[in-house]
């Protein structure tokens, strides 16, 4: 059973957090990342339990929970523990006077999380909020919480001090609103849908809260004639569904040089009938189950969407059949849709799930401005063999992240965020840093 926390839990939470905040703000470095190490061991000595709950909450299959998720939420507490020891002091000399600069924490952090990654994101917030020393109390997701409590469980079982971790488990319209709201929450790290960030980022106004949004994406993947198209062709259907498409980062429009396009849709076609979506808990299923019921509904209602603006689904479409005890499931098709218009609603729109569309550029110029064309800007990604070509293209697309000839790599120093509707801010290493952390210049005089 999941408790169902409102306002005054969230009150109570806040509290509790400012209350530890006194003495975790003055805990030395090291004692911070013996804490986020300890935090990091919890979860490796419960792996296994760790990976089915996620997969069981989440509708992922296992083995991508242990792939992916429970590994860099394990790696987001072992990173910023390293990280915070590697610390340099800022200081800057001019003939008369020095500055040197301090950061401290800011204070409670409100860290608010979405469905998809569910422990993955929110550790992601947690470490380095807890590793600069603030305090903290997050909401995951309703739908998506137990991996949250398991994580609460081993904070405990660490003896992290009382009040220094605070879990709300609730609705978003009502505890992750009451987090956001609370006056003495001075920050607010949110990922989650770019309606929901408008509405944080205009709450939290109120209060000239620290913000950092992460938010939706509609990734263009662009394939030109000179990639090495087998390679394409696979990193594109791993970036297209992976965990059902419910990626922040999927590449949900595929741009495909003209040369090479009936080339390519061939053959990613065919892969893509391959795809097995099953028993989340079978090593062989590549998709599980969506979210939820409603989810699934709103990622069938853009096919429809896709009928009705002239779009053809040449793979998926339908629900796949599933066994009996399977078959109340939310499992969808990967779905492939060809012929729509650049202003199309499922080219424009995030849609969230196993659906991608696929469409046509000239050149270089064409594809650079179809990539740009939609109000996000999350990431991209290139398929070329020519490595200068791509890395110039790269720096002309309006988003956060690109990758060249890959999906999905990461290194954690690096800022991580996304541009216009995809969001405000950048988390990750330094970034991290600059974010859960208050500056001040201190000028001393020289005699
Ligand atoms: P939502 O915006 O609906 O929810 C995200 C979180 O915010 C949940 O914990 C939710 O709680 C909470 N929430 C909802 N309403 C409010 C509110 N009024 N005030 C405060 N908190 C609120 O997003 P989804 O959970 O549907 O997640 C999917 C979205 O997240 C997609 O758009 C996706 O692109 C984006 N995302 C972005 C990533 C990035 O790094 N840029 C990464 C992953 C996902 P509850 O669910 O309990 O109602």
């Amino acid at each position: 059973m999941i408790a169902d926390s409102g306002e005054q839990d969230v009150k109570m939470a806040v509290e509790a957090a400012e209350r530890a905040f006194v003495k975790w703000s003055k805990v030395t470095v090291r004692e911070r990342s013996h804490y986020l190490l300890k935090l990091a061991e919890g979860i490796e000595a419960r792996f296994d339990e760790f990976a089915n709950v996620e997969s069981l909450d989440q509708g992922k299959p296992v083995w991508l929970t242990k792939e992916m998720d429970i590994p860099r939420a394990v790696q987001n507490f072992r990173f910023f523990a390293e990280f915070i020891l590697k610390e340099d002091s800022e200081s800057y000399e001019l003939e008369k006077f020095r500055t040197s600069v301090r950061r401290r924490p800011v204070g409670v952090a409100g860290l608010i999380s979405p469905w998809n990654l569910p422990l993955y994101l929110l550790t992601w917030k947690i470490a380095p909020a807890l590793a600069y020393g603030n305090t903290v109390v997050c909401k995951p997701s309703e739908l998506t919480s137990l991996t949250a409590g398991l994580l609460a469980d081993v904070a405990a079982k660490a003896l992290l001090p009382s009040g220094v971790l605070n879990f709300v488990f609730g609705r978003g319209a009502e505890a992750g609103e009451a987090l956001v709201k609370h006056p003495r929450v001075p920050l607010i790290s949110f990922t989650g849908g770019t309606a929901t960030g408008k509405r944080i980022y205009r709450e939290s106004a109120e209060h000239f809260k620290k913000i950092s949004l992460e938010l939706g994406g509609k990734n263009p993947n662009l394939i030109f004639a000179d990639s090495d198209l087998k390679k394409a062709v696979a990193g594109t259907v791993r970036s297209s569904f992976l965990n059902q498409g419910e990626i922040c980062l999927c590449g949900s429009r595929i741009y495909v040089e003209e040369k090479i396009y009936d080339q390519f849709l061939e053959l990613f076609i065919e892969e893509v009938k391959k795809i097995k979506v099953g028993d989340p808990a079978k090593p062989d299923s590549f998709m599980g189950a969506l979210v939820s019921r409603e989810h699934l509904e709103k990622v069938e209602s853009y096919i429809q969407v896709a009928l009705k603006e002239g779009g053809k689904i040449v793979v998926g479409g339908d629900r796949p059949k599933m066994s009996p005890e399977l078959a109340q499931g939310y499992y969808l098709n990967p779905t492939v849709i060809t012929g729509l218009e650049e202003n199309s609603r499922c080219i424009q729109e995030e849609i969230f799930g196993p659906v991608v569309t696929v469409s046509k550029f000239k050149d270089e110029k064409d594809a650079i401005e179809k990539a740009n064309r939609v109000n996000y800007g999350l990431s991209a990604t290139i398929w070329s063999e020519d490595k200068a070509r791509a890395k110039n293209i790269a720096e002309q697309l309006n988003v956060g992240t690109v990758w060249i000839n890959s999906w999905l790599l990461r290194d954690l120093r690096v800022p991580f965020g996304g541009m216009k509707h995809s969001g405000i801010g950048r988390e990750g290493g330094y970034y991290s840093r600059e974010f859960f952390t208050e500056p001040t210049s201190i000028i001393e005089v020289k005699l």
